[in-house]
């Protein structure tokens, strides 16, 4: 016994004293594709995610996963030990900081909507496709999202680090087994606080909630330095502002404050719907929230990916078809070549919704990103990560706001801009090297190449075959 309690001590000291370069398992290994303690990434166009504009034929020297110096090739000095690999061609920005990217697969089995946990193909998928800092924005398996954070983090599985969020806080509206639902803000706090123990580091509230149970999980979250975001329906925007929301998920597409039915602490998915389909895209009372919102300091999440279904475009925006399970597939683009092109309210919508989101940002409101792989099914993550920017630079963002949308602004919300969210000396090389230059041609976007962590570089390709087939499945 005590012989093993001292292995046992000895392997313990062993694995921290580890932590400096990290290790791997074999698992994670077989994906990465350039690991040096220091390394020269030459001749790249840059696009920093501070929101400044591309600058060309930089080099880049990273140490020890940190980025040590960033200047015009000509003028860089390499240090001799250095790997070297020629971007000519290629295109550096930050790695992404996705904010609403659940760990688990939306399907619609009626009468019952199920979130299918994907533990290992959603993190890979979303390394995949250039995302390094994730927030899962509500979790039907807090304990499952722990672990597979742990396991990242400890090089066991690949994947990128994740900000994991609580279960939702909900009463009983929603056909959905998965769902933890309370009664009371008693039972909303019981919540907050057992998960802040386990480890959640944000907390999402749903869309039936009482504001006495807003209140309660925002005092509680806060208190612990954890901000609080929500897809609202009972609660206006404007009434969880005042409460002291962090954050609101999916535009202002769910905001229920120009329901002039709307009763207090009640959802009506209808009239909601209804309301913002026939408010005008240039409405004096949206600009006013828009207003009271960046006046609050709350955030806004922008999930067009979850969306964008309901518009009659591509079926899997950004593409990513191939990673669903055959059977899956197959109902899906059913059920969609049945809707293509008979909701046209829908592609007005979200062309109105692509509107109020830029014209937020330049009234000075903070807007960051997410693709919610829920909804119609449809949406897959890393694929429909990487199209988040297409869809920014669509709504009228430069290419270098809509990267900074995707990463310093998430950064900030997440206090982890110091480490991470932009291309500048010290922080962490935390990059995505794409083949291509999508400042010039935005579908080069989905030419992601390699996606380093802490400097370590994960091929994108090799992520996105590995799981082939495998959404619905795990
Ligand atoms: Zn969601």
């Amino acid at each position: 016994m005590k012989r093993n309690l001292s292995l046992l001590c000895f392997l313990f000291a062993f694995s921290v004293k580890q932590t400096d370069a990290q290790e791997f398992s074999s698992s994670v290994q077989q994906f990465i594709s350039v690991r040096s303690d220091t390394l020269a990434l030459t001749h790249a166009t840059i696009v920093d995610g501070t929101g400044h504009p591309a600058k060309t034929d930089q080099t880049l020297v990273i140490i020890k996963g940190r980025i040590a110096s960033i200047g015009k090739s000509g003028n860089a000095s390499i240090p001799g030990t250095a790997r070297i690999i020629d971007c000519t061609g290629k295109t550096i920005i930050p790695g992404m900081i996705m904010m609403h990217e659940h760990l688990f697969y939306g399907e619609s089995v009626p009468p019952q909507y199920l979130g299918l946990e994907m533990p290992v193909s959603f993190p890979r998928l979303y390394l995949a496709g250039g995302v390094t800092t994730m927030r899962t924005t509500g979790s039907v398996e807090p304990q499952t999202d722990l672990n597979i954070r742990d396991q990242i983090n400890s090089g066991k599985m690949p994947g990128p680090d994740i900000d994991v969020t609580g279960p939702y806080i909900e009463r009983a509206a929603l056909p959905i087994p998965e769902v933890l639902f309370i009664k009371s803000p008693e039972e909303a706090a019981r919540e907050v606080n057992y998960w802040i123990n386990n480890g959640c580091t944000s907390f999402k509230v749903y869309m039936d909630i009482a504001k006495a149970d807003l209140a309660e999980v925002v005092k509680l979250a806060h208190q612990n330095n954890i901000k609080v975001t929500g897809h609202l329906c009972s609660i206006t925007y404007r009434e969880a502002a005042d409460i002291g929301i962090d954050d609101l998920e999916h535009g202002f597409w769910v905001s229920t404050d120009f329901d002039k039915t709307k009763k207090e602490n009640q959802c009506n998915g209808a009239a909601q719907s209804a309301s913002v389909r026939s408010l005008d895209e240039k409405s004096a009372e949206m600009k006013e929230l828009m207003a009271y919102l960046i006046k609050k300091n709350v955030t806004l999440t922008s999930t067009l990916p979850v969306f964008e279904p309901y518009s009659g475009r591509d079926v899997f925006p950004g593409d990513g078809g191939d990673a669903l399970t055959p059977a899956i597939r197959e109902v899906i683009e059913k059920n969609s070549s049945a809707m293509i092109g008979k909701d046209s309210s829908g592609t007005a919508m979200f062309k109105k919704e692509m509107a109020w989101e830029k014209q937020f940002a330049d009234m000075g409101g903070k807007l960051m990103a997410g693709i919610d792989p829920t909804g119609a099914g449809r949406v897959i993550p890393g694929y429909a990560d990487r199209h988040i920017p297409e869809l920014l630079v669509e709504a009228g963002f430069s290419f270098s706001q809509a990267i900074k949308i995707c990463s310093l602004n998430a950064a900030q919300y997440l206090g982890k801009d110091k480490e991470t969210g932009t291309i500048e000396v010290g922080k962490r090389a935390d990059l995505v090297l794409i083949n291509g230059d999508p400042t010039k041609d935005i579908k080069a976007m989905r030419n992601t190449e390699t996606v380093f962590k802490n400097g370590v570089g994960f091929d994108s390709k090799k992520l996105f075959e590995s799981v082939k087939g495998k959404v619905g499945l795990y």
